[in-house]
């Protein structure tokens, strides 16, 4: 297989292609081709862009025929039917059944664009600049998004200084018996605590690159009475949780809290597309027309394959599929643990959004590797990258999640009778 030209001209900074050391080329549901042919199980979906598989059906159809009428591609933020239709179903199938209300905002199409004119927003809305982050936060590479990271190895990318960010402890954060949540309403009561009131709490309620933590229902609603007793902004980053990963549409559907901002990108196109949102309820919407911009608010392609998706939700028997596969996951991921106290301390995430904690990096290294050999393609994360992130697609049928579970199991048995 060659692979020079990524190999001499593409820059060092690549990643996955060398986690994944083949050429890809075709791909169904769960199920990704390299050119010699070899199928693989995919748990990485598009580090979660990707939750109702490779090119589903009834998302890619209603695209190959807009595709096809010479419809409008790029419409920045013109009205278009495209846009129209998408912001219909989505206000229809996803808002109103869940009884939120938001303004939509179309930023650029990228999870930190989404982040970024959440920031301003807020900032903008409360007059404030500083914004509460958590450890182990993952926001995105732009350097508003960068700042409000967690990991040492992020935060330094930027290479200019981050400020207006005051770090607070997630859930569990930096064990099971501190009261994070009851930290950060003292610190915002107590005029000797030295925290000045924020804009903002940012917060994803499942850390995916932070390592799977997990921010339990009765958290989330804390820090919500907690954001609203001193008039601060919740934003809940949903870009990598959100659009159906945990089993519900939206992750925190589950602590029922209505956000103040929600900002969803990754699978919202449900395609792989770029698409982004920003959830705004309706009062914070403070934005002058045009004052936030980007080139591409209009990938009317991406709005199309987003509608599809949305539809989708509508379905009983999907909806209920998903709750099923998210159960057999869970089933499944137990076992491990069971099975494999050596190599694994502990499950985490939620639903469709799982996680493995390995005993150490190693662990992780030679799993990943005996996977990749067999046909299943896995990624780490947290902090020192002993998380396996477990993200099949939510569409997955019941065989290829066995299928990709048993090469799991196969990488993890290597793993255990290693040392
Ligand atoms: C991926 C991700 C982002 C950044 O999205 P990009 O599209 O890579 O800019 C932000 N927040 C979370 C939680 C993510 O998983």
């Amino acid at each position: 297989m060659n692979t020079d030209a990524f190999d001499v001209h593409e820059s060092n900074v690549r990643r996955y292609g060398r986690s994944f050391p083949t050429v890809f080329t075709r791909a169904i549901g769960a199920t990704i081709w390299d050119e010699t042919g070899k199928p693989y199980i995919d748990f990485l979906v598009g580090s979660g862009a990707l939750n109702y598989g490779h090119n589903h059906p009834k998302i890619l159809g209603p695209a190959v025929e807009y595709l096809a009428g010479k419809n409008i591609l790029l419409s920045l933020d013109m009205n278009t039917a495209a846009k129209r239709d998408f912001i219909e179903v989505f206000v229809e199938l996803i808002l109103k059944p869940r009884s939120l209300s938001y303004k939509i905002q179309f930023p650029g199409p990228t999870g930190t664009n989404a982040n970024e004119a959440a920031l301003a927003l807020a900032r903008k809305y409360t007059g404030r600049s500083s914004v509460m982050a958590f450890t182990n936060a993952f926001h995105g590479m732009s350097l508003g998004s960068l700042a409000v990271s967690g990991s040492a190895s992020t935060r330094e990318i930027g290479g200019v200084a981050r400020h207006d960010v005051v770090r607070v402890p997630f859930d569990s954060y930096p064990n099971q018996t501190f009261d994070s949540a009851g930290y950060i309403d003292f610190v915002l009561g107590d005029p000797g605590s030295g925290t000045e009131k924020p804009a903002a709490i940012i917060l994803e309620t499942i850390q995916a690159e932070g390592g799977m933590n997990t921010a339990s229902a009765s958290w989330l609603s804390e820090i919500q009475r907690i954001c609203r007793k001193h008039d601060v902004v919740l934003i809940i980053d949903d870009i990598q949780a959100g659009a159906g990963r945990t089993g519900d549409f939206f992750s925190f559907e589950f602590a029922e809290i209505e956000p103040d901002i929600v900002c969803l990108s990754k699978s919202l196109s449900g395609s792989g597309n770029p698409l982004s949102i920003v959830l705004i309820r309706p009062e914070m919407d403070v934005w002058q027309p045009g004052e936030h911009s980007g080139t591409f608010r209009g990938n009317n392609l991406a709005f199309v394959t987003a509608g599809a998706m949305c539809n989708m939700w509508s379905d009983r028997q999907f909806t209920s599929g998903v709750e099923r596969t998210a159960v057999n996951l869970q089933r499944h991921l137990d076992r491990l643990v069971e099975k494999f106290p050596k190599c694994i301390e502990q499950k985490r995430g939620r639903g469709l959004m799982a996680g493995l904690k390995c005993r150490s990096e190693a662990i992780f290294a030679h799993a990943h590797d005996v996977a990749f050999e067999n046909g299943l393609l896995i990624e780490a994360s947290g902090p020192n990258r002993d998380v396996i992130k477990i993200l099949p697609p939510i569409t997955i049928a019941e065989d290829e999640l066995d299928h990709g579970i048993g090469i799991l199991d196969h990488a993890l048995t290597g793993a255990a009778n290693d040392d």
